[in-house]
């Protein structure tokens, strides 16, 4: 079979299509034929590497997956843990010390076949594509953990979601609103905004956030939205971080933080049962994927510059045409 592999870190020329063996799927397991990768900022992430970490390459990308089992329309799990430790018998699987991300730290779907345990399967809703499908778990799941586990939102509770036209925004706004929450967030132009007001949440412009009082505070950006990050959240807030695009070194002043009561929240990925429990909501259509571009695998490289160019609202999706190449 075909598959985008990565040999070295760099730059989207990294992204080599290679013949692998295909694999075949032991007892507990299924054969998925892929059709769709999403992307996420981790794709770019493995791709150029990070100072201190080991992805332990040479790695096949690809966290978002959907495709056919058996001719069934699937997404995956996109993320596990090794389900015997004492984290994973508590049903806190990204607290495991083998957790692992499709994509990250396993090999993930951008490949023409990929075999998963029949426990990672998603069945896709019949009003979704499978480009739709996979622009969601691990967006979706970051979002749903962030909120419910982490900062344990409830109704009526006012709740600011910086960068709230990125990937895990637009789900973050959604999962809030879907609790019963007062969702504010922001953006930097006028259709990240529009798209804001449309999931409908409030929209503000980064440098004049016109709310306060904030019970939580969605981060994923790091650097450049601390301050106001911290300005917006009333005595008592949360604030839950799940990223930082920006940079992840920032000043915080301990007197504001025990003066304010504030808790500071991290979160990465989340659990079987989160993805499960915000997957019932996919299915129930009271969450909806938003799509900025459809590229291919073929020409991942493109999708990848796309998505460092922060020009995009909401998920690039590629379509797995490695045949073509
Ligand atoms: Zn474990």
């Amino acid at each position: 079979m075909l598959a985008v592999v990565i040999r070295a870190h760099g730059g989207p020329e990294v992204l080599h299509i290679e013949s692998l063996p295909t694999p075949e799927a032991a007892a507990g397991e299924v054969r998925v034929d892929v059709s769709h990768v999403g992307l996420n900022h981790l794709d770019v992430w493995v791709r150029r590497g990070v100072a201190g970490h080991d992805f332990h390459l040479p790695r096949v990308p690809g966290s978002d997956v959907a495709g056919a089992v058996d001719g069934q329309r699937v997404a995956l799990h996109p993320s596990w843990g090794c389900g015997s430790c004492a984290a994973c018998v508590a049903g806190l699987h990204n607290h495991c010390r083998q957790f692992r991300i499709r994509g990250e730290s396993a090999d993930g779907g951008a490949a023409e076949v990929l075999v998963v345990p029949q426990t990672h399967v998603l069945p896709v809703p019949h009003f979704l594509t499978n480009a739709q499908a996979a622009a969601l778990p691990l967006a979706l799941l970051t979002a749903w953990h962030m909120l419910h586990r982490r900062a344990e939102i409830r109704r009526g509770e006012r709740v600011l979601v910086q960068a709230g036209a990125s990937g895990v925004g637009v789900m973050a706004i959604q999962v809030a609103l879907l609790a019963g929450c007062e969702v504010h967030a922001t953006a930097s132009s006028p259709e990240k905004r529009q798209l804001i007001e449309s999931l409908g949440a409030r929209a503000w412009a980064y440098e004049s956030i016109g709310v306060r009082e904030v019970d939580v505070v969605v981060e994923s950006v790091g650097k450049d939205t601390w301050a106001s990050s911290l300005r917006a959240l009333r005595w008592g807030g949360r604030l839950v971080c799940c990223g930082a695009t920006t940079g992840a070194e920032v000043p915080l002043n301990l007197r504001a933080l025990f003066f304010k009561q504030i808790s500071l929240l991290g979160s990465t990925m989340g659990t079987a049962a989160d993805m499960l429990a915000a997957w019932e909501a996919v299915v129930a259509g009271a969450i909806r994927p938003i799509l900025f571009a459809e590229g291919s695998l073929t020409r991942l490289g493109e999708a990848h510059d796309l998505l460092e160019s922060r020009a995009v609202i909401g998920k690039v999706v590629c379509e797995q045409d490695l045949a073509r190449a």
